[in-house]
Order: structure tokens, then sequence, then C-alpha cells
């Protein structure tokens, strides 16, 4: 469905950004089986509002479709548990949290990050839509609520538990479509005196370090202060503080409360930083375009012509699909692309085609060339494929630019 006004202001939405083309869902991977079943495309557009310059996709996918195979636990990486303990440590001690508080968590997973609420022995409630990764959460002794969160629940859960003093939505405000109703059950829950802590990846840094990658049908919005100011301040929220936070490429963790207090962290900093960036205008948002047209034309031309070498890729996540797909590569020009997941591999790649293989094959196939599809892990990948030396082959990353990867004894 194709989306012509803001979905916050209902302002029009025509301030280009980044247009990446008609492409697949980057989380469809294709069975063997169908590889000749053409995958279906969904435009990739992403236009900020000439009134609020929030960013977003002017088109919306079937969720149907997109969320059927869904299956991320985030239980599976140690940093992201260790960034989640870290976390809910600092929140008791700047909110005095005790026996007595209440903490929610929207979209809680597998319960990863409550549970640390759950040992510190303060009351919390998980809101998660997935059945299945809500029951993971409930054997691990995580309350959760299998729910799709907005107004509605927020109001259950407001009269059966009072409000929350720490309402938590962590990677979840890209996600959903109707971005009203989301903030207004924020603020519901949290009541007059809660504190909703939000995190996003910073569009600063998606603009500054070019990582148009992460654009995908999934992600419907791509946060600014300056527009989740806006957002959070029309259902009654002040921002009254801003961490900035290394996680998916540079985050913001934004708190905001009807009762601002404290210390505001990064605010400031935060503020002029995008005013710099021009964000608050739309000029900000101008030469986004061209400078991601350049890096697809240079990764074709890299690859094209091969000239005889062997060339592989590594990583067969989200952002990989956005690149390959809208720089138009395919199998003719990378051969393999390797995955530790079980669940990818035997599968192709959505659009491009790729074979995702295991880290063995991709070894056993000794590439010249090996494109590390997720720069922000490429430093560890690259201490995974060092035996690659023995016979002089290559890591490369593609994304801000064409960059070879030094790779460890
Ligand atoms: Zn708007």
């Amino acid at each position: 469905m194709s989306i012509t006004t803001c979905r916050f202001c209902a302002g029009p939405l025509s301030v280009p950004f980044c247009d990446l083309g008609a492409t697949p869902l980057a989380n469809s991977y294709v069975p063997p089986a169908y590889a000749a079943v053409p995958d279906p495309t969904f435009p990739l557009n992403a236009m900020a509002c000439e009134r609020c310059l929030l960013v977003q996709l002017d088109h919306t996918a079937d969720a149907t479709g997109i969320f059927s195979d869904y299956a991320y636990f985030s239980s599976f990486s140690s940093t992201w548990l260790a960034h989640a303990a870290a976390f809910c440590a600092a929140a008791t001690t700047r909110f005095g949290l005790t026996a007595r508080s209440f903490v929610a968590e929207i979209a809680s997973n597998d319960g990863y990050l409550l549970k640390n609420f759950v040992s510190a022995g303060i009351p919390c409630l998980g809101v998660e839509p997935a059945a299945n990764v809500a029951e993971t959460a409930i054997a691990a002794g995580v309350p959760t609520s299998v729910a799709f969160f907005g107004r509605a629940e927020a109001a259950r859960i407001v009269a059966e538990r009072g409000h929350a003093d720490l309402v938590i939505a962590n990677n979840v405000f890209a996600h959903v479509p109707d971005v009203n109703d989301f903030a207004a059950g924020l603020a519901l829950l949290a009541g007059p005196r809660g504190v909703v802590s939000i995190e996003a990846p910073h569009l600063l840094n998606l603009i500054a370090g070019l990582q148009f990658d992460t654009i995908y049908h999934e992600h419907f919005f791509y946060w600014s202060l300056h527009a989740m100011s806006q957002v959070l301040a029309a259902h009654g929220l002040t921002v009254m503080r801003v961490e900035r936070l290394t996680t998916h490429g540079g985050s913001l963790r934004v708190m905001a409360s009807a009762t601002p207090r404290g210390d505001a962290g990064d605010l400031e900093a935060v503020r002029q930083a995008e005013t710099a960036a021009q964000l608050d205008r739309p000029a900000g948002y101008a030469s986004f375009n061209a400078r991601v047209g350049a890096v697809l034309s240079g990764l074709r031309n890299h690859l094209r012509p091969t000239n005889g070498r062997r060339i592989a890729a590594y990583g067969a996540a989200a952002k990989g699909n956005t690149l390959l797909n809208a720089a138009g590569i395919t199998a003719a020009d990378i051969a393999m692309v390797a995955d530790r997941n079980p669940a990818k591999q035997g599968r192709l790649l959505p659009g491009s085609r790729i074979p995702v293989v295991t880290p063995e094959e991709l070894l056993a196939f000794r590439p010249d060339e090996v494109l590390i599809l997720p720069w922000n892990i490429a430093p560890e990948v690259a201490g995974e494929l060092r035996a690659i030396r023995a016979w002089g082959g290559r890591l490369l990353v593609a994304v801000p630019t064409l960059t070879e990867i030094p790779i460890p004894a």
C-alpha cells in the first residue's frame, strides 16, 4: 500500500531521502524448491515528511508476509545480554526501582532484558506479539502478555496493574506502522510520573555512516531526536534525557516523561549535532540518495567483470539483502554466502538468489575475495575467516565505501 502523507502528522511525504527501488522482503529466505518462483517485490523508498521531517517508507508491505517467518531470539548474542543487564542496573539506580515498583517492556522478546528485573525482585511485565517467543519468556519466569501494543493493551495493563514506573521500548519504534497508537500507549502506561525509555538506531549515524543497508521493509521509521521529540510531545511526553549508544551502528536511548526530571545526559549535544547536520530542515536530507548511488555503482564496478576471481560473501542478514538487491548483484557475481545460522543454510537469498552455505563450505571454495555484508561485525568475521590468508584471499566491506579489512595472523 502506497503512503503519501506522514504516518505521524499527516503532512506531505514529499522530501526524497533514499530510494532503493523495488526489492523482495529482506528476511524472506528462499527454499531451493521455490528457486524458479520469482520473489514478490515491494518499493523500498524512504521519504521525509515536509512538516515534521520524520523519515519513513512511502509504502507498507503486507505485514502477514513480513513476520510469518520471524524467528529472532535476542538471547543468542552475549554482547546484547550484557547491554541489557547494564541498562537494567543503571535504570534501577537512576529511578530508585524497588519491590514496590512496576516495570513494563514492549516487544520483550524471550525475556532476555526483563529477567534482570525478575532476579532483582522488581515486578515486571513483558508485552510480546509472537506467541512462541512469549512462551519462552514465560517458561523462563518472565511474566509476559501476548499482544500487539497500543492504546488498548496499555489501558488493559493499567486497569490490572496500575501505571508503570518505567516503560521500556527498545528497537521496536521503527517497526510499528501506527506510530500514534503506539506512542499514546506508552504515555498511557507510564501515566503522570512514569518514565518511557526508548532505544532506536539514530538517523544521524545512518546518514553520516551511509548505512542505507539498514533500510528495509520491516523498518517503517528512521528516527532523529528532532522527529521523536515531536511524536512524544504530541502524546504528552517530554524528552528529559538522551544517551548515545554504539549498538546498531549508533543508537539513541531517549527517556521521556509527563514529569521530566533529572540529568539530561547528551540531550543538548545530540540536538546541536542534528541542527549542525540540518536534520531540522529539508536540506539535511537532500544529498543522501546520490551518495548511496555512488556506493552501489562502486560495488557493481568492482565485481564486474569478475576476471576469473572467485568471489563469495559472508553474513546472510537483512542488511546484506538490502545492499545486494539495491545494487542488482546476483549469484552470477557472488557464488555463495556463508552464515552460521542453520535455518538459513541451504536456502537462497531473496532477490539475488545467492545460495547460503556453511562457513566451512565457504573456506573449501577458496575464494579470492569475501564481501563481509554485516560491516558492524567485520573484525569478528575477519578472525573467523583468517584461514583465507593461506591462498592470498582478501576481505572487503562495501559500506560506507569499498574497503579492504585487515586479516589477523
Ligand atoms: Zn510528519
